[in-house]
């Protein structure tokens, strides 16, 4: 985010919560894309993700009480707790918040009463995790203010623990990994098994990236994200059972009358199906980036959105007609990013293409929804990290 919008922000702060003698710290978190590697990363499989160039950020100072104090600029928002900590219906964006400190104080820390003002420029619920970048910022801006020292990938855990536990969403770690630990121009590859990972660079050439944000939001989303987690589990059982090798879903090696022996409902079949195609379609896009065969590349995008709205059953109308679309003005690759119901589509094309795809993407989907769609150019960027005031 810009200096002004910080200044502004440092003097709302102060309104808000007094000027002391101790200035409040700034910390900003990125948004991410996923590359590939859709909703395995709570099955143990491999993602690329990347930092990208918007932000959430806060400014956090100790308060000397047993008060935390927090602010939002974007809803406009004062919320004073105090333990024990609660979830709050009425302030649901405090959650992501409380749930850190309460994921803290779990790992044995003391967490002193502070005051956090937080703004952020990322689309919320568009499926570029503005809620894993509220967490990550939370967890290192206190772990910086009050001394704690936790490593960055700690800090992910304890985010991805805050949105399981106290927010109710049984996301994976992939998103909170990538906003603690990105770095400017680099993707990584994460085993979400191990939490190892690889930092890697592209050179895209004549070739780029973008995002196409479809401006729906299906509130089908949460509930969905979860009863999939769960469809995923019963179907890991049931192969287990008669194959005992397979510790999680993504490593399963079985032909599909292997599987279908398993005695699978219809939906688990259709889950562990787009997760087990996912791995091989990871290994094709990692393949296609490191040899510059990006036309490689752009068919596994493709095959990977077909597998999330048949398979995976996570797409919708809207992003499913812009994948559509693309596809048949010829652009080289897209898919759906993010937990799925809306939100944004991953494109991969020439950059020469952007122009003519943005005129007649913006039309058609006006004429068919009678909604506009926002274009994203972006940059990818370093993980979360303190910005001097
Ligand atoms: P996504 O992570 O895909 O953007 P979620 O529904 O998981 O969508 O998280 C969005 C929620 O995160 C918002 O409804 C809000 O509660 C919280 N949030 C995200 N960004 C901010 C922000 N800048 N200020 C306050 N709350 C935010
Ligand atoms: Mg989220």
């Amino acid at each position: 985010m810009d200096s002004l919008r910080s200044k502004e922000n440092l003097n709302q702060f102060e309104r808000i919560f007094g000027k002391t003698n101790t200035n409040p710290r700034l910390f900003e978190a990125p948004a991410r894309i996923n590359i590939i590697g859709e909703h395995v990363d709570y099955l143990g499989g491999i993602v690329l993700p990347a930092a990208i160039n918007f932000s959430v950020h806060v400014f956090l100072r100790p308060n000397q009480t047993n008060l935390y104090r927090f602010h939002s600029i974007t809803f406009n928002e004062t919320i004073s707790i105090k333990k024990p900590f609660l979830s709050n219906q009425n302030a649901p964006w405090t959650d992501y918040i409380t749930g850190v400190i309460v994921e803290l104080e779990a790992e044995g820390h003391s967490i002193p009463g502070f005051d956090l003002l937080v703004d952020g420029n990322i689309p919320q619920g568009s499926g570029l995790s503005s809620s894993a970048a509220l967490e990550v910022v939370t967890g290192f801006a206190i772990s910086e203010c009050f001394g704690l020292g936790i490593k960055r990938e700690k800090i992910a855990v304890i985010g991805q623990k805050a949105e399981n536990n106290f927010v109710g969403t049984k996301c994976g770690i992939m998103d909170q990994f990538i906003i603690a630990v990105g770095k400017q121009n680099d993707c990584i590859s994460l085993n979400t098994d191990t939490l190892n990972y690889s930092y890697h660079h592209f050179e895209l050439g004549d070739h780029e990236f973008y995002l196409i944000n479809s401006n729906v939001k299906h509130n089908l989303k949460d509930s969905a994200y979860n009863q999939r987690r769960l469809e995923c589990e019963s179907a890991l059982q049931k192969i287990h059972s008669k194959f005992p090798n397979f510790k999680q879903l993504y490593d399963v090696t079985l032909t599909e009358s292997e599987i279908k022996n398993c005695d699978l409902t219809p939906d688990e079949f259709k889950r562990t199906k787009h997760v087990i195609s996912e791995r091989e379609r990871t290994k094709q896009v990692i393949e296609g980036l490191e040899s510059n065969q990006f036309s490689k590349v752009g068919a596994a995008l493709y095959e990977a959105h077909d597998s999330l709205s048949k398979n995976f059953e996570v797409s919708c109308e809207e992003t499913d007609f812009i994948v559509s679309q693309l596809k048949d003005l010829g652009v080289m690759g897209a898919r759906m990013i993010g937990g799925g119901f809306g939100g944004c589509v991953l494109v991969l094309d020439k950059k020469e293409g952007f122009a003519k795809i943005n005129e007649e993407m913006k039309k058609s989907y006006q004429q068919k929804f009678n909604l506009a769609l926002d274009f994203y150019k972006f940059q990818i960027s370093d993980g979360v990290k303190e910005i001097s005031i």
